[in-house]
């Protein structure tokens, strides 16, 4: 699944290709993708020019001059391909290679820029993902964003806000930092990563990070500065390779991440001086990565 490093290389990718063009046409090849596409879709966005792409937690929004926003989610296999004369770009990082195969393209944005006509293409083969059009006065209230917590950049994530959040609480740590309601667009690879940065143990509590007074342990300020660094350093990488490569055809090579502990099973951990090797466990069905060793 695309984690919020990806999609927000895919926002800083198609923006050039999608801010200040109008949309001729929208090409809906079905009638859903995970849920059904919204009513009167194509009619909603024909003629109206993009203003921007933003993003809140691991949904894509485009911003339409119509006071509406495209909220757009790429699921587990989702990508968006940039069609200009014969020149394909696929804007994004992912860990795992996207489809470019036709049949699975589902929605063709048909632009008008001021270089010519453009298409970006939505191709999702597994079709977990969905779009979705709301009056961007009301994304608040959005069934797909309301509750979500802060961004992990963001200014509102600090060790006094998780400390509040765990204060209490017997659940894993690993799941807490996987509740959306915590903190948004943080998925498994990344908090695994985290966790690894900051010697902390996946399976403690959420609570043992808080002090009796609701405090943030030290441990905890040190978490919240390692999302921050962890999902700053994998845009940073996924934007270097972005540039790289923005201007080659569809062959272009896809970035993957050097994880520390990530899909690294018997591996030698990479804290210096640690020489633990990497473990892996299952938490509520989802794959943790950790160095039993440096990880306490
Ligand atoms: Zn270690």
């Amino acid at each position: 699944m695309p984690e919020l490093p990806e999609v927000e290389t895919v926002r800083r990718g198609l923006t050039p290709a999608m801010e200040g063009t109008r949309i001729e046409r929208l090409e809906l090849r079905r009638g859903n993708l995970r849920f059904p596409f919204p009513e009167k879709f194509e009619a909603d966005v024909t003629g109206r020019t993009i203003i921007g792409l933003g993003r809140r937690a691991k949904y894509l929004l485009i911003d339409l001059d119509s006071g509406k926003t495209i909220i757009s989610h790429l699921g587990m296999s989702g990508s968006f391909r940039i069609e200009e004369g014969a020149q394909q770009t696929v804007p994004g990082d992912f860990h795992h290679e996207r489809s470019k195969d036709e049949k699975h393209d589902h929605a063709i944005f048909h632009l008008e820029s001021s270089k010519g006509p453009r298409r970006v293409i939505y191709n999702d083969p597994r079709r977990f993902g969905f779009m979705d059009i709301a009056e961007r006065s009301e994304l608040q209230t959005n069934p797909f964003l309301f509750g979500l917590g802060p961004e992990p950049t963001g200014n509102e994530l600090s060790a006094a806000y998780l400390a509040e959040r765990f204060a209490g609480k017997a659940q894993p740590l690993k799941s807490a930092l996987l509740d959306q309601k915590n903190i948004a667009g943080l998925g498994n690879i990344y908090v695994c990563e985290a966790l690894w940065r900051s010697h902390i143990l996946p399976t403690q509590a959420a609570k043992t990070l808080v002090t009796k007074s609701g405090k943030p342990k030290e441990s905890l300020e040190l978490l919240v500065s390692s999302i921050r660094d962890v999902i700053a350093d994998a845009i940073k990488a996924g934007g270097s390779s972005l540039r790289d490569h923005i201007q080659t055809d569809g062959s272009l090579g896809y970035f993957q991440h050097s994880f520390s502990v990530y899909d690294r099973e018997g591996d030698p951990c990479r804290t210096p001086g640690c020489g633990g090797t990497v473990s892996r466990i299952v938490q509520a069905g989802r794959s943790t990565f950790y160095c039993p060793v440096c990880q306490k």
